[in-house]
């Protein structure tokens, strides 16, 4: 399992608990989320009414289920949380829908995944907050209406251009997440830490927020790793060289790149000179899938303005051969 992958499974979800931010005023970063979504809160908190459909965007690790949570705490709501891929039929949806109390929060991550009758009924359920119960099968199935309690969907996708536009227009509000800056990360570091009871030197959580890819998720985890590191061979606090040294053992590099992005980044460079190449050859060379290649390992590095995708296959920068200490060829771009 790679340190710098943005997704968490169950039991990291679970450690994640302790960090979260409790409220937005803890949310470090994304000022213009922030202060957007603060006055439909305080609006709709004003007016004694539920706040429009919420929907929120980005790249995973980066606050959108903590920002449901946020939701939720801050209108003094229950949160309900489900997701796309947990529900597979249309009566999944329905059973939550119709458990819902007035005011409620359901938080729905994943959104992009939902089941095709799903989706049309959350449609339905969104705009008249109705829902239409199938009882029976067949030719003696029929439909019973069901009206709902007001209630606030937070949508979460990491894919808002997969949305049909039918769905996407039931939101009121969007909210797009961008990677953090070193200071945002630094901030959630040196927080983080305190949470965790442990003391950090300056110097150490900016190392840790330069080597996080943008995203609190890694951040968070790489500190955990310092912390351990600091625990076992250092003095117990976090300082810098308990930070590289934790880092190096992990072979996450000064720009956040791990073994599997070195290792595509000198294939590009080494084997075929830099490139144009096709994804699935360099795929093959790393040893990986090439969906593994595209997802985790692209975009980072694309990010990153070490690789180019051209028409004609990948592409490594000046940059690129750079960060491997390698001489550019003249050609090179970037
Ligand atoms: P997502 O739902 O987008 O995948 P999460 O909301 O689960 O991301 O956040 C991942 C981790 O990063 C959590 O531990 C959360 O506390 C932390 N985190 C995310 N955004 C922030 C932020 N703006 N401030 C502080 N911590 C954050």
């Amino acid at each position: 399992e790679r340190v710098v992958n943005p997704d968490a499974d169950a039991i990291e979800r679970s450690n994640e608990a302790a960090l979260r931010p409790a409220n937005l005023d803890e949310f470090v970063g994304q000022r213009v989320v922030r202060e957007q979504l603060g006055l439909v809160l305080s609006a709709a908190t004003g007016r004694g009414s539920t706040p429009d459909h919420v929907l929120l965007s980005g790249p995973p690790g980066l606050g959108k289920t903590t920002l449901a949570m946020i939701i939720a705490a801050e209108l003094g709501a229950t949160l309900r949380i489900t997701s796309g891929p947990a529900i597979q039929h249309a009566g999944d949806l329905a059973a939550v829908l119709s458990s819902l109390d007035e005011g409620d929060v359901l938080f729905l991550d994943e959104i992009h995944r939902l089941a095709r009758p799903a989706e049309e009924m959350l449609y339905l359920a969104m705009e008249d907050f109705r829902v239409d119960v199938v009882v029976g099968k067949g030719a003696g199935a029929t439909s019973i209406p069901l009206s709902l309690p007001p209630f606030t969907v937070v949508g979460a996708t990491t894919r808002a251009g997969l949305l049909p536009a039918p769905l996407r227009d039931r939101f009121g509000f969007t909210g797009h997440l961008d990677f953090y800056e070193d200071h945002e990360l630094k901030a959630i570091v040196v927080r983080s830490a305190g949470r965790l009871g442990v003391s950090i030197e300056h110097d150490a959580a900016h190392e840790i927020a330069s080597r996080s890819r943008g995203t609190p998720r890694i951040a968070n985890r790489l500190l955990r790793r310092v912390r351990d590191w600091a625990q076992v061979h250092g003095t117990g606090r976090a300082d810098l060289d308990a930070a590289r040294e934790a880092l190096a053992v992990y072979e996450v590099d000064e720009r956040g790149l791990d073994r599997l992005d070195r290792a595509v980044l000198k294939a590009l460079c080494l084997r075929f000179g830099g490139g144009p190449v096709g994804l699935s050859t360099l795929a093959v060379t790393v040893g990986e899938e090439t969906e593994t290649v595209e997802t985790v390992a692209e975009p980072f590095l694309v990010r990153e303005g070490l690789m180019s995708r051209t028409p004609r296959g990948r592409i490594a920068t000046a940059d690129a051969w750079l960060h491997l200490g390698l001489e550019p060829p003249v050609d090179a771009v970037g």
